[in-house]
């Protein structure tokens, strides 16, 4: 794939454009990025960064090659599926077959407020009263902070949607990694002894190749000097950290706890906090500009989850910090989130902030209820189907399975049932794609789905599962002929990942890592499915006919 687009809107100049400023209730559509005049980079900081566009710009013209990483390549992705006429197929033709993403219903950009998503809420005390399958084991669950904890709605006999998201964003939720519990959901949910082990051995690659100052490059083979580790062009040591370090907190490897990974950890940490500033803001002046939403949401994912673990950390004030720029980077019109705050949104960006948010919550901070409204207000606006089942990257573009699946995962999060409108449907259809484009390796789309799959649970889950777990097994690097590399997941090896190759084999490994420790990352988020315990076909015609 050609990086040549990306690279160019990379190396574009600061320049304003109105439609950004204007807050105009249409949403821009322009695949370029555009800059906010809001952004944090403020007078003292422009400078550096104009700099940097300007050696950006000498590179793309000079060095084709000038690879980006894994939040460039997320941009790049969208931008080429994204682009109208095109279609799914022509933007990215090596996904394999289209399906349903060729026929979208008719797609609707009504922005109506009032109606913030078209789906309807979950039904009040649907799921509330289910009893919960796995162990009742809560150890290390965090202690409440007063200070961050938002008030705690009482028992209701009827929850409302946002009590429901609050349960779900409990603090309990990390309790699944506790190894009590981690062992009887590797088995509940579907893993096996070989993906633990291919789990183990990711781990160890990951930490032979943490640098001394605690952090990671994306170019591992420069930690370690063996070219078989893999390298990339680009460079950013904040994502390659927070990536490389939240397969060891999912694996329930914590901070500040004895164990083989305490030092990796905690030095990781340190180093990892210390890249967040005042304000909040993570990303440093001379990386590419967008970057910044990208590497600042992973970032505070790993910030948060390290204080959901351990809320006497040092760094739970940087998570605090870099959670709270969050918030107060979301666009108060579209709801969404772009390379800077307050820009109009898109789909790719918004979906690592709300997981960013989810970390935020678990770690017992507030997440306002305006956030939320907003999330949803988003999610309204980048439908690609009236029942809401799948999504597009930025309003009136045509719906990719990517951000579907994102975004999908997102309703989840924001407290949509398996039955509420349009997820069934936009899960089935997303699980179709995934089937049918298993050919192509995409490991960025297979994360995010998995969440999906493994959140919607029952048949849905029990047909993917095994079709993921066993191709992630079977592609781990391992073996005496792999050398240094054994381990690691890498990009090019056994085939091509559409993204791998960008990100490089730090973002491959992770996202590998993370994948097979869907079992035990989260507690399930539904933690009983009656109506996905029927047939799927089921549950297909009665969400088709919304
Ligand atoms: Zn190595």
């Amino acid at each position: 794939m050609s990086e040549l687009p990306e690279n160019e809107n990379a190396a574009k100049p600061d320049i304003e454009t109105d439609a950004t400023e204007a807050a105009p209730p249409e949403i821009a559509l322009s695949p370029d990025p555009e800059i906010d005049p809001r952004n944090p980079g403020d007078s003292a900081t422009s400078r550096g960064r104009r700099l940097v566009a300007d050696l950006v710009a000498i590179l793309v013209s000079g060095f084709v090659h000038l690879g980006l990483i894994l939040l460039s390549l997320v941009i790049y992705l969208s931008v080429t599926e994204k682009e109208p006429g095109s279609g799914f197929q022509a933007g990215s033709g090596d996904i394999g077959q289209p399906l349903e993403f060729q026929s979208i219903e008719g797609l609707d950009h009504d922005l109506r407020l009032d109606n913030a998503l078209a789906v309807d809420p979950v039904a009040d005390g649907e799921q509330i009263e289910r009893p919960v399958m796995v162990p009742e084991v809560t150890l290390r669950q965090p202690e409440v902070r007063p200070d961050l904890v938002g008030a705690v709605k009482p028992a209701e006999a009827k929850l409302s949607l946002e009590a429901l998201v609050e349960r779900q964003w409990s603090n309990s939720a990390l309790s699944s990694r506790t190894p009590g519990m981690k062992a009887a959901l590797l088995k509940s949910e579907g893993g096996t002894p070989d993906s633990e082990k291919a789990v183990a051995r990711g781990l160890e690659w990951l930490a032979a190749h943490q640098q001394k100052d605690g952090s990671w490059s994306l170019s591992p083979a420069t930690t370690c000097g063996h070219e078989v580790c893999g390298s990339v062009n680009a460079e950013s040591a904040e994502t390659a950290t927070a990536l490389a370090l939240l397969p060891f907190f999912g694996a329930g490897h914590f901070p500040g706890e004895e164990g083989p990974y305490q030092k990796v950890i905690d030095s990781a940490l340190t180093w990892l906090q210390s890249r967040v500033d005042k304000s909040g803001r993570v990303m440093p002046d001379n990386a590419p500009r967008h970057f910044h939403m990208y590497a600042h949401a992973i970032v505070t994912i790993a910030l948060c989850e390290a204080t959901a673990l351990k809320p006497e950390g040092a760094w739970a004030p940087a998570a605090r910090r870099a959670s709270q720029y969050i918030v107060s980077a979301q666009n108060r019109q579209d709801g969404g989130w772009r390379y800077f705050p307050g820009q109009a949104g898109d789909t790719s960006v918004f979906g690592w902030q709300l997981m960013a948010l989810r970390s935020a919550r678990i770690a017992g901070m507030n997440v306002p209820k305006s956030t939320m409204t907003l999330s949803r207000r988003w999610l309204h606006n980048a439908r690609a189907a009236t029942d809401s089942s799948m999504f597009a990257y930025m309003p009136g573009m045509p719906a990719t399975p990517v951000m579907t699946a994102e975004a999908l995962l997102c309703r989840q999060l924001l407290g949509d049932a398996p039955n509420a409108r349009g997820m069934g449907r936009g899960t089935a259809i997303v699980l179709r794609h995934l089937t049918g484009s298993f050919d192509s390796r995409n490991y960025y789309y297979w994360y995010y789905a998995t969440q999906l799959m493994h959140n919607t649970g029952g048949k849905t889950w029990a047909r993917w599962n095994p079709l993921i777990r066993e191709r992630l097994v079977a592609e781990q690097v391992t073996g005496p002929a792999a050398g240094h590399a054994s381990g690691s997941w890498q990009p090019a090896d056994p085939s091509t990942d559409r993204w791998g190759r960008t990100g490089g084999p730090i973002m491959q490994t992770a996202l590998g890592l993370l994948t097979l420790e869907v079992y035990y990352r989260y507690l399930p988020m539904y933690q009983v499915r009656p109506d996905l315990d029927k047939s799927e076909e089921t549950t297909l015609e009665r969400d088709t006919d919304d």
